[in-house]
């Protein structure tokens, strides 16, 4: 069959490796794809959210299954304008995919099917708003709404922080996404990522993982999209995933279809746990970026079979079969990130790196020129190896790191820590 991937980073790089491998695939467009990409795939340079030319290229290639990667295609609705032309699509419609593009919605939804997650109040006014957090009093969590690439959360630790998030949130600091402000009892715990693939009735969990956000070592500095993550997450153990599967996704998903918009797709379960107990912090309707490297270096090609299995509504008939190892990536950003940093640099050495089921280095920020690669985002290439325990995944990685020449890049050396 022939596949388009949409999305142009190291998550689109991971699905297109991935399906790949599968013999089902026999022609891969990724759109718009990037240097790496291009090494496995035809690429094809759109806007993923632009549904006329996503169907245009479709209809040029004959196209008979598509993969949206990213959550901005999703909330434009992409894939209800592939569904409406009868192409078989991995991916939620835009009023699914609202439990990403909505606190507020999301909460909604936790109610009506009583899935635990924070207590919380709505406003779209401030003076409420700062009325509500005096009489709750710090720590807690305010937020914008809707989507702000992870920068409308504030997890005030005083009260005068969550009243000028408050400020900052209906000043427009986010615009249109800060409407709404939704205000979280702060939870404590530990968190962790588990990925469920849905096909609007069923579900299949296909591994958990966790991720590094801030971009210092020791989980310290400004947030960026990920510096690194791992799977399995340790502290998902067995019992917690089966948990928060049957209290929390499940449940969610039959609401989504009780309100007769079915969620077809993953859903990514943002999880806090403390004392043996899962609690929704978030959903992304989406594989994160870059926990989705280490679950597709772990799930190989089979990933397309599952993928096919939940766009077709038979997810109920398959299964995962995970090989009882880790994976680890660590991510390699251009230096200055996530502040400003310089684009252009050439990236030598990846060409001697091992390229097998163990070891892979997937693209972000790549482009190629004149037959180098050279360094075109703020978050780069995503060094992933897997191995029988996460200490020899992450060894595999830094050896990986360690020679790669690239002197404007840098990474965490700490990837994992928590863990180890
Ligand atoms: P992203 O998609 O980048 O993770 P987001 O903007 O969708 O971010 P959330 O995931 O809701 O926002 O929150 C970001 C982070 O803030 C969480 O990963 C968590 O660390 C923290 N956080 C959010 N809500 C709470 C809460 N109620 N209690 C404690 N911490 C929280």
């Amino acid at each position: 069959m022939n596949i388009l991937v949409l999305g142009g980073g190291g998550r689109e790089h991971a699905l297109a490796w991935a399906i790949k491998q599968n013999p089902k695939c026999d022609r891969l467009i990724v759109a718009p794809g990037n240097a790496g990409i291009a090494q496995i795939a035809e690429c094809a340079d759109i806007d993923p959210s632009d549904a006329a030319a996503v169907l245009e290229i479709c209809e040029a290639n004959a196209v008979d299954f598509v993969v949206i990667g990213p959550e901005a295609p999703l909330a434009a609705g992409v894939a209800d304008a592939l569904r409406a032309q009868n192409i078989l699509t991995f991916g939620p419609s835009a009023e699914a995919a609202k439990l990403e593009a909505s606190k507020a919605f999301t909460k909604e939804i936790c109610d009506a099917c009583a899935a635990p997650t924070a207590a919380y109040a709505r406003f779209t006014e401030a003076d409420a708003a700062k009325d509500y957090v005096r009489a709750q009093g710090a720590p807690i969590v305010v937020k914008a709404d809707g989507l702000a690439a992870g920068k409308g959360v504030i997890v005030a630790m005083t009260l005068d922080e969550a009243l000028e998030g408050i400020e900052e949130i209906f000043g427009g600091a986010f615009g249109a996404a800060g409407a709404e402000v939704v205000i979280e009892e702060f939870m404590e715990g530990e968190e962790a990522s588990l990925f469920v693939l849905c096909d609007g009735t069923d579900i299949l969990a296909v591994g958990g993982a966790q991720d590094h956000k801030r971009v210092g070592e020791g989980d310290t500095g400004p947030n960026t999209g990920g510096m690194g993550a791992y799977s399995p997450a340790p502290v998902l153990s067995a019992e917690i995933e089966a948990k928060a599967l049957e209290e929390i996704v499940r449940p969610t998903v039959a609401e989504m279809a009780k309100r007769g918009t079915p969620f077809q797709g993953v859903l990514y379960a943002g999880l806090m746990i403390k004392d043996g107990q899962p609690r929704l912090v978030e959903y992304n309707v989406r594989f994160g970026d870059p926990e989705c490297q280490v679950l597709m270096l772990r799930l190989g090609a089979q990933a397309l079979d599952l993928l096919l299995a939940c766009a077709e509504g038979h997810l109920g008939e398959v299964q995962a079969q995970w090989a009882p190892d880790h994976a680890m990536t660590v991510v390699m950003a251009a230096k200055g990130y996530p502040g400003a940093y310089e684009k252009g640099s050439a990236i030598r050495g990846l060409d001697a790196l091992p390229d097998d089921s163990a070891h892979m280095v997937f693209h972000a920020g790549t482009s190629s020129k004149d037959g180098q690669i050279v360094a075109t985002g703020g978050r780069v290439l995503n060094i992933t190896a897997r191995g029988a325990t996460l200490q020899e995944a992450r060894d595999r990685a830094y050896a990986m790191v360690d020679a790669i020449d690239w002197p404007e890049g840098f990474c965490r050396r700490d990837i994992g820590w928590r863990a180890l």
